[in-house]
Parts: structure tokens; C-alpha cells; sequence
């Protein structure tokens, strides 16, 4: 195995695992397994890292690294077994201003820096765009950054993607000196997965440089998304090491996942996992009803309400600051807890068109099979 950590990290990117062909020289496939990959690829690309790729136990289907990287013939099935989906769950096209700025909650603008990611997940929500030429990325990243300044009810910028890390570290230095001197602005998040499936990119030490000087101007946070504690590697805590080092803060949203992480162990190894290398646990996404990913990843409510609770019991107050959630186009809805055939909600963001829904409690009958807010029963209040 090459030592990632002192490879360049464009170069490596040349070695990604994109073909079946390529695939084989690192896990065992059946005959089945590698015709039906063969035909999930051409519709929804592969691109591995081969440092993530050497976390994976090759000789097992059931590791969670592999199931969060190699594709499975899941994807060709739009449909979920037990409810319906979407393209789009968030319902990000809806709220696309036009100039690569998604402007959803008043006091948060997000932009979609680029569509390119170290590693395309198997369970992204934005399956639809990642990998493949869209005409989403912020061409002149300049016209994003008129707009916020123009919008003083703008608090907060999401720089997103795909992985905005994934861009060289000058143009990201220059999309940082257009948000730099934005009054209104409170804070930047830098939303990325690289830390956990591509940690070498942190090694970098000039990219260092830009993310501590722009944390001079403003606080600049980096959401990661760490799925399970095999992500914790030596590599991955040095470079949240490097990241916290710079003065940035590094918060995980996680996503709740059939096969990977949908057990009160596997949650709890996380968690404490990532309280451990300074990581602070932020959310855990209930998986979205996501067109081909949903039948694969999603855990009905119920059983996973159950889970989350009974872990949340056996974390430590840090350990478990997590909100478990649902990112409804609606708005966020955090996830309290069930009491006997009812789920218990909250209402953390809504639409400015309905500020009367912001903080609202909520309480609906819960079937077995339910995955979304839309399948469950009735309203109890
Ligand atoms: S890194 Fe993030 S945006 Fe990219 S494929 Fe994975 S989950 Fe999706």
C-alpha cells in the first residue's frame, strides 16, 4: 500500500478506481456481482480513491466502505419497496437563483462551487448532478458573491458541491477574498467529504495557509461526513488535526444508513469515534427518499428512532449534541423521538413564506414501513 500521506494529491486523483476492470484488482466480485456493476456504471459513475478503496475488507460485500463506494445494482430501481422518490429532496433546483446560488432560508446562501468529488458516494442526494456535466458550477464565482453582498439578510455562505476542496487551493483562496469583506456575513462553511474518503488533499500545506488567513476575517467551519467509525483512520484525524490546527472548527453530518451504520454500536463506535479526534457530532440525516438510492440505504422511521434513542442513552453530552433529522423541502425537522405509535418532531428551519412553521412541534402516526414525512399517518396535534 503507497503512503497517501505523502503523495501529490492531483496526481493521486489519476489512480481513482472509475472502471469494473479496476475494481477487481481490489475486491472479490461473483460473475452476477460484475455484470450488473457493469451496467449501474454507465448510468451513475464510480470514482474511488484508492486510499479509501484499502479501508474496505475485499473478501466481504457487507463492509460499509464498500457499500458506500462501489455501485450496486440497487441503483437501477428509481422506486423504493416501501415509499416514494425524488430526484431532487431537497428541492434544491426550486431555490437555484440562477448564478450557482441556492438561497432557501433567508439568512443562508449556499453556492455549488463544483460538481466534482474525490469519491462519488453511493448515497449522495445529489445523485442527480454529481459526476456528470451539469451547467451548475460556479463559472465566476465573483457574480455568487455580488449577490450575497447585496443581500444583507444573509448571514452565513455554504460552499458547496460536489467538494469545493477538490478545487485547486488558489481558486479557492479567491473565492474566499470575495466573501472576505462582506459585512453582513458571520460565518463560512466549507461543506466537504474530502477529509474522511480523501485526507491527503490536508497535507497541503499552502491550502493551510489560505484557510487560516480567511479565518482572520471571518470563522470558517468545515462540515464533514464521516458514515462510520472504519472512516476514522490515522490519515483522517491528521487532517482534521491540520484543519483544527488552521482554527477552523469541524463539525459531521452523518447520514443514517442501511448496512453501514444502523445499529446503537455502530453509532456509538462513531460518535465517540469522532468526539475523540475533535470532531463535533452535528446531524445525523434520516436517508432521503433519494431515486435509486432510497431502496438500498433508507431504515423506516420507527426501527431507526429506536435505535438513535437507545445510542443517544449510552453517549456522553458531547457525544451525543447530534440532532438526528430530516431535510425536508419543507425545512429541516429534527427527529425527537417516538412515544408509542407516534413520531415526535421538531421544526428547526421553514420557508420565509411560512415563519409561523419555525420551531413548531409535530406529532404523526407511525407505521412500520414509514421512511419520510410524507408517509406518515395522521397529525395527533
Ligand atoms: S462527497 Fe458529498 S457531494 Fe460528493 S458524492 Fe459524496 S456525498 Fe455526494
Amino acid at each position: 500500500m503507497p503512503d497517501f500521506e505523502s503523495l501529490n494529491w492531483k496526481e493521486e486523483l489519476k489512480n481513482n478506481i472509475k472502471t469494473i476492470d479496476e475494481l477487481k484488482n481490489f475486491i472479490d466480485l461473483t460473475e452476477t456481482e460484475e455484470s450488473d456493476l457493469r451496467k449501474v456504471v454507465k448510468q451513475h459513475p464510480m470514482n474511488i480513491p484508492r486510499y479509501y478503496m484499502n479501508l474496505a475488507d475485499p473478501a466481504d460485500p457487507e463492509d460499509p466502505i464498500r457499500k458506500l463506494s462501489v455501485p450496486s445494482i440497487d441503483e437501477l430501481f428509481e422506486k423504493s419497496l416501501t415509499g416514494n422518490t425524488t430526484d431532487d429532496p431537497y428541492g434544491d433546483d426550486k431555490h437555484d437563483k440562477g448564478n450557482g446560488v441556492l438561497h432557501k432560508y433567508p439568512y443562508t446562501a449556499l453556492v455549488v462551487a463544483t460538481e466534482y468529488c474525490s469519491m462519488y458516494c453511493r448515497h449522495c442526494f445529489r445523485k442527480r448532478m454529481v459526476g456528470l456535466s451539469t451547467n451548475q458550477t460556479v463559472k465566476n464565482f465573483k457574480n455568487a458573491a455580488e449577490y450575497i453582498a447585496d443581500h444583507s439578510e444573509i448571514k452565513n455562505v455554504v460552499i458547496s458541491g460536489g467538494d469545493p476542496f477538490l478545487l485547486g487551493t488558489e481558486a479557492l483562496r479567491e473565492m474566499l477574498n470575495a466573501l472576505k469583506n462582506i459585512d453582513h456575513l458571520n460565518y463560512v462553511r466549507i461543506g466537504s467529504r474530502a477529509p474522511v474518503v480523501y485526507p491527503l488533499r490536508f497535507m497541503d500545506d499552502e491550502l493551510m495557509e489560505v484557510l487560516k488567513e480567511f479565518n482572520e476575517y471571518k470563522a470558517l467551519y468545515v462540515p464533514t461526513h464521516f458514515n462510520t467509525a472504519k472512516e476514522i483512520t490515522p490519515l483522517a484525524t491528521k487532517a482534521v488535526g491540520r484543519l483544527r490546527k488552521a482554527g477552523l472548527t469541524v463539525n459531521n453530518q452523518a447520514v443514517f444508513l442501511k448496512g453501514v451504520n444502523d445499529s446503537v454500536e455502530k453509532l456509538v463506535e462513531l460518535m465517540d469515534g469522532l468526539v475523540r479526534i475533535g470532531v463535533n457530532p452535528y446531524y445525523l440525516y434520516q436517508c432521503m427518499p433519494v431515486s435509486k438510492v432510497r431502496r438500498q440505504f433508507q431504515v423506516p422511521l420507527k426501527e431507526g428512532t429506536e435505535i438513535v434513542s437507545e445510542a443517544k442513552r449510552r453517549l456522553d453530552g458531547y457525544a451525543k449534541r447530534f440532532k438526528f433529522i430530516m431535510g425536508d423541502d419543507s425545512g429541516k425537522i429534527e427527529i425527537c423521538g417516538s412515544s408509542g405509535n407516534y413520531l415526535v418532531m421538531s421544526q428547526i428551519h421553514s420557508r420565509p413564506e411560512e415563519p409561523e412553521q419555525a420551531s413548531k412541534i409535530m406529532i404523526k402516526e407511525l407505521t412500520d414501513d414509514a421512511g419520510w414525512l410524507d408517509d406518515l399517518g395522521q397529525d395527533l396535534l
